[in-house]
């Protein structure tokens, strides 16, 4: 690891960058068009998780303003279900085109507040851009069915209908993208929404609320009311009016969620953990695996639900696979994202920090040697090394807990059925990496990895065209792709005598 040097004074350029991403965020709440700068939760400090400063101070929403928000979604529900599909996706569009010509100043706003670095900050500009633009176009093409009965008495009608306000809740890991991809499919759908983004980094969403306003999203139809725990959101579950709780986070809140959400038989969508397995086989090429590991790993500062957890890598080549890994990851720059040339910043608390550091030193003493990284380094921001493990034992917490950090265990396997085994092992089923020349071996992974997203041969694979979810306690439902509208969609099937 390098690693530029804490403290230093950013240069002019970073300096101006910084003040135009804070630009595009009001640090208000916006409930019904209205934009607050109190509220009755007091205030939440938004920090730099590379510095550790304070980058601006929200207002938090008690219950008045999760009730709020909710009486605006509800009171704008009907009139924006009823606005032609065509026009909802011309909004949808034109936010699309205004984020996108704002792109480096919302890449900016992420890193700032979630640490990742500019370029992969992009990326997550671009991807979740990307959520307008393809729901745009499905706006248009909700499609019903047609049928007769078997007996032949009646014909068969379905009649697509949007499900009505709409909860979202998110995670600060992708403080943009995880709000556009509940966004962009409801609106199209003719739903309207209160989102209550991560209290770590309420900033993005914010500036998403904005763009949406200046695209033509009418008052109410979008509410966003940054909260501590869930002080906004328990009354907004408890209230009859609502219809789908959406959420993306950690799988023990999501489990608290659906419980919440069973007393109203609420509709819900669960976007929760992972622990994706990444199989390299002896046969694979280790340049395509090398390669797919290091963005598999390093996304997001390893901060990702899909990253690559555990890396199995089949006797034979385990050792190579685990040095050039090692080799790839020394080099990184690690450094406040805003800086050039950085790889890897920061992540995103102190907390985060201490979690993925004890997992570490855990594997250590179960045996695992760090060939790169490894351990906390001094000065100010919340950095840690990307660092890779070798000889990872099969019963270390690290191989089966979800580490959300730049950390790559390294455990070696034998044989196909050993790593499927051992891969399947877990409560969670999210996204799977698989690396060998063999498609009848792909074949059977398809078949047999107990995952809901699996990449054959690349890296990390997330598309606003393809449905992203996972399976087992990763969650229910799908974002993305034909399938990510359908979750905002009742289908009212109509019965008409032949
Ligand atoms: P988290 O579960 O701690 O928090 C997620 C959101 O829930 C935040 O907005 C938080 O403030 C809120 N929250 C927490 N407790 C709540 C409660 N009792 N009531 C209402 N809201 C509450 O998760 P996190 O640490 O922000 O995000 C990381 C987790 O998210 C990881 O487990 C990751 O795998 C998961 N994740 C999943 C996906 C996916 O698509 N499957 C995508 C991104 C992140």
């Amino acid at each position: 690891m390098t690693q530029t040097a804490p403290g230093a004074q950013p240069g002019a350029d970073v300096r101006e960058l910084r003040a135009q991403a804070l630009e595009l965020a009001p640090a208000e709440l916006v409930i019904g068009g209205q934009w607050r700068n109190t509220a009755s939760g007091g205030e939440i400090a938004v920090e730099n998780p590379a510095t550790g400063q304070v980058l601006a101070r929200v207002p938090a929403a008690g219950p008045a303003e999760g009730l709020a928000a909710l009486d605006a979604a509800a009171g704008a529900s009907q009139a924006w279900a009823r606005l032609a599909p065509r026009q909802r996706g011309e909004i949808l569009r034109r936010a699309f085109e205004l984020i996108t010509e704002r792109e480096r100043q919302f890449a900016a706003l992420i890193t700032l507040e979630m640490g990742k670095p500019l370029a992969d900050a992009l990326g997550e500009v671009r991807y979740g851009a990307e959520f307008f633009r393809w729901y745009a176009e499905e706006a248009v093409r909700l499609y019903g069915r047609t049928a007769t009965s078997p007996e032949g008495h009646l014909d068969i009608l379905t009649v697509p209908r949007p499900v009505g306000p709409c909860l979202f809740i998110t995670p600060w890991n992708f403080p943009l993208a995880m709000a556009t991809r509940k966004i962009g499919p409801a609106l199209a759908a003719g739903c309207t929404c209160v989102i209550k983004p991560a209290s770590l980094t309420p900033l993005s969403t914010l500036a998403v609320a904005r763009v949406l306003e200046e695209a033509g999203v009418p008052a109410g139809v979008v509410n966003v009311i940054p909260a501590r725990g869930d002080a906004a959101t328990a009354p907004i579950l408890a209230d009859r009016r609502l219809r789908k709780l959406s959420f993306t986070g950690s799988t023990p809140v999501g489990q608290r969620l659906l419980a919440d959400a069973a007393p109203g038989v609420l509709r819900t969508s669960m976007e929760l953990g992972g622990c994706a397995p990444f199989i390299v086989f002896a046969d694979a090429d280790l340049d395509v695996a090398v390669d797919s590991a290091v963005a598999a790993k390093t996304r997001s500062n390893g901060e990702a639900c899909n990253a690559a957890n555990t890396f199995y890598a089949q006797a034979g080549v385990a050792e190579e696979f685990a040095r050039r890994l090692a080799e790839r990851f020394a080099a990184i720059e690690v450094g406040d994202g805003l800086e050039p040339g950085v790889g890897l910043g920061p992540l995103v608390s102190r907390g985060q920090r201490q979690t993925v550091a004890e997992l570490v030193d855990s594997a250590v003493h179960d045996g695992a040697r760090p060939l790169t990284g490894g351990s906390v380094p001094p000065g100010a921001g919340y950095f840690y090394p990307p660092t890779v493990l070798a000889g990872v034992p099969e019963g270390s917490a690290v191989v089966t807990t979800e580490i959300f950090g730049p950390v790559a265990p390294v455990t070696p396997f034998e044989t196909v059925d050993e790593v499927l085994a051992r891969a399947n092992a877990v409560d969670v089923g999210l996204a799977g990496y698989v690396y060998t020349r063999d498609m009848a071996l792909v074949q059977r992974c398809v078949r047999e990895l107990e995952v809901g997203m699996l990449a054959v041969n690349t890296g990390p694979i997330s598309n606003a065209a393809a449905p992203f979810g996972g399976i087992k306690h990763s969650g229910l439902g799908r974002e993305g792709g034909p399938e990510g509208i359908q979750e905002y969609v009742d289908s009212l099937y109509v019965g008409i005598p032949r």
